[in-house]
């Protein structure tokens, strides 16, 4: 079975969030009070997930700009969210779906807001389970352990350290690491996982693993 991560596994989370931003600068609004008020709006003092585009107009209009121009510049950018799906992603989820494999989607963060991003990818087709809830991977990952008794276990993840602490907590899962652009080779080799740049190679690797 597989365990797969959205944001920035399947989907470019960061070209997306861009994309957010440059659809404001039209309305004079800037890179830098974008991603200020992106961090406000995205979550709570408490660590809950909060984003939403309405979430982001309100902090926006606090900020003196109009609610409903900010709104529907971001909602412009709905339609063009299944664009932002790594090019390789569907051919990788078929191929997945292919060798028989159940596939579990780990998508945390805003329930309402990751669920409009999968539904518009048109993905959730492909996988048994789709975990939207904003609490911690290693909780999901545990629950699905519980209910499948497949003993070969692939997690996929782009981030180190959280993917580090699944690979420490439950040992017998096979971890790797959909490698970020943003990041030097470097701190990949130090994190003992196996790690590959594009979810082609991943595929290639766990079919080879799988036979
Ligand atoms: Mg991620």
């Amino acid at each position: 079975m597989f365990i797969i991560d959205f944001d920035d596994t399947l989907f470019d989370t960061q070209k997306f969030k861009q994309e957010l931003a440059s659809s404001l600068l039209s309305l004079e609004i800037g890179e830098k009070l974008f991603w200020q008020t992106y961090a406000e709006a995205r979550i709570l003092s408490d660590g809950t997930f909060s984003y939403s585009f309405e979430r982001h107009a309100s902090i926006l209009e606090r900020e003196g700009f109009d609610y409903k121009q900010v709104l529907d510049n971001l909602n412009k950018v709905k339609e063009k969210i299944k664009f932002f799906l790594f090019e390789d992603a569907i051919y990788f989820l078929e191929s997945l779906k292919e060798s028989k494999q159940d596939l579990y989607l780990l998508s945390l963060g805003d329930e309402n807001f990751q669920k409009l991003k999968v539904e518009e990818c048109s993905i959730s087709k492909y996988f048994k389970q789709v975990f939207f809830r904003g609490k911690d991977k290693e909780l999901v990952v545990k629950e699905i352990l519980a209910e499948n008794k497949d003993t070969n276990v692939f997690f996929i993840n782009d981030k180190i350290e959280e993917s580090q602490k699944i690979k420490n907590d439950f040992q017998s899962i096979e971890v790797i690491l959909k490698q970020a652009v943003t990041l030097t080779e470097e701190k990949y080799k130090k994190s003992g996982l196996k790690y590959f740049k594009t979810l082609t190679e991943i595929k290639e690797y766990v079919t080879n693993e799988l036979k």
